[in-house]
């Protein structure tokens, strides 16, 4: 009996408690302070796409084809990139050139495929094939996203610059 007495007394005070907040509008009060409070602190946003945050130098963005300071391709066409990812995104033909050197004919990545793992990157071995700084490249349509041979050097000539 006494038990009962303690519960419904603290009950109680609760819906008093709850009237009280409500009569004086606590929580709008709550929210304008709150809010004036944070007009005065430093901003965590950023006005995406007008700015943009630093990235690390370890990012593995769109991929890029990088070309020799004399403009020669470095790809010798050896497959190693092909052969090590994951995700099958990259499907290439290669062919002898008439100096005995092999090329890329055909080099193409399927963006929606790729897991951004940078094994292509890690495999190749003469820093043909280049996970670069962009991030910012979504497109409508999945044609859009498959990249071909022009599409990666003229990645690297845009973006290998500032590696
Ligand atoms: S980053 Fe990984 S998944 Fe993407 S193309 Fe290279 S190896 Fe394949
Ligand atoms: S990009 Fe590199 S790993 Fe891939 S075929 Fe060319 S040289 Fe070989």
């Amino acid at each position: 009996m006494i038990l009962n007495v303690g519960s419904s007394k603290k009950k109680m005070f609760k819906n008093l408690f709850v009237l009280l907040k409500f009569i004086l509008l606590y929580d709008l009060v709550k929210g304008i302070v709150l809010g004036i409070f944070y007009c005065f602190k430093p901003k965590v946003t950023i006005r995406y796409p007008f700015e943009k945050n630093p990235i690390s130098t370890k990012m593995r963005g769109e991929h890029m084809l990088m070309l020799y300071d004399n403009g020669e391709e470095r790809c010798i066409g050896c497959k190693l990139c092909e052969a090590i990812c994951p995700a099958q995104a990259i499907t290439m033909v290669t062919a002898q050139l008439s100096n005995g050197t092999r090329c890329a004919t055909h080099y193409d990545i399927d963006m929606t495929k790729c897991i951004y793992c940078g094994l292509c990157q890690e495999a190749c071995p003469v820093y043909a094939i280049v996970e670069g700084p962009n991030y910012d490249f979504a497109k409508e349509t999945h044609a859009e996203l498959i990249y071909t041979k022009s599409k990666l050097l003229d990645n690297g000539k845009r973006w290998g610059k500032i590696l």
